[in-house]
């Protein structure tokens, strides 16, 4: 079984549109696929990218969604379910109560659902979901902005191995963070700033993300039993950028940067 990364970065991407340059290296919005033994995808967020994506892993056809929350980054690619695209049939939407609430609220969105192109699947976090008989997915609340809905990471349990799926988390302190990475093979999360003086013509108070630097020295001996990759990379991120001392730096450390198509092995058959 694989995991396949097919974005990224922050939910605008990489180019984002109307900022001026861009320090980090192109990238699509932030998400994931499993490749199941059976020959299906599982999706995990869909991005604006959904689309292109897609082609990485095409043509495979996609067996689930699960989402993380309601920022436009992870979940604007569901329209490409909908009559004028994809038109799938009651494919299983996993999401929060909370997340569902705020999709059958809001259109397009409540028509995907009401027109049963989407099928909602109620997530409680802490309840594992078995998917096809060798992938089980266990979602955990985690501290982020939540204006719209709540936020949730995604355990993702394969045959062999298991991967942690975090791309957006306010901060790392006030909840037992390390705990939750340690548990876990590999672990994509947020690396959306490098530093906090980074964040172009804002403050990082407007939109909080824990730094690379920060996260580096908080997990700095994790890094012998699980392979930690920073994800959702803002355009202003210069670890983003290949061969820059900050992206040497990343490595020096036994960390990771995640690159749109990396791939990652959970055991069993592909
Ligand atoms: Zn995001
Ligand atoms: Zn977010």
């Amino acid at each position: 079984m694989e995991v396949v990364i097919l974005g990224s970065g922050q939910d605008g991407g990489v180019p984002q549109l109307g900022a001026e340059r861009s320090v980090a290296d192109p990238r699509t919005a932030s998400s994931l696929a499993v490749l199941t033994a059976s020959g299906s995808i599982v999706l995990f967020d869909a991005s604006p990218d959904l689309r292109v994506q897609w082609l990485t892993v095409a043509p495979r056809p996609i067996a689930a969604v699960f989402l993380t929350h309601g920022h436009m980054g992870h979940y604007a690619g569901l329209m490409q379910f909908g009559k004028e695209a994809a038109a799938t049939r009651e494919l299983p939407l996993h999401a929060t109560r909370r997340m569902l609430t705020y999709l059958d609220s809001n259109e397009p969105w409540r028509s995907l659902l009401f027109e049963r192109f989407l099928a909602d699947v109620p997530l409680d976090p802490g309840v594992p979901v078995s998917v096809g008989g060798d992938l089980t997915v266990t979602a955990t609340a985690v501290p982020h902005r939540s204006e719209f809905t709540d936020t949730v990471g995604f355990s993702i349990a394969g045959p062999e191995r298991s991967l942690l799926y975090l791309p957006d988390v306010d901060r790392w302190d006030a909840w037992d963070a390390r705990g939750y990475v340690g548990r876990h093979d590999i672990a994509i999360v947020d690396g959306t700033f490098w530093s906090e003086a980074e964040p172009p013509g804002r403050s990082i108070a407007d939109v909080p993300h824990p730094t690379i630097i920060d996260s580096m020295e908080r997990f700095a001996d994790l890094v012998d039993d699980v392979t930690i990759v920073f994800t959702h990379l803002n355009h202003s991120n210069p670890a983003g950028a290949a061969g820059s001392a900050e992206a040497r730096e990343v490595h020096r450390r036994g960390f990771l940067i995640a690159e749109d198509g990396m791939r990652f092995d959970l055991g069993g058959r592909s």
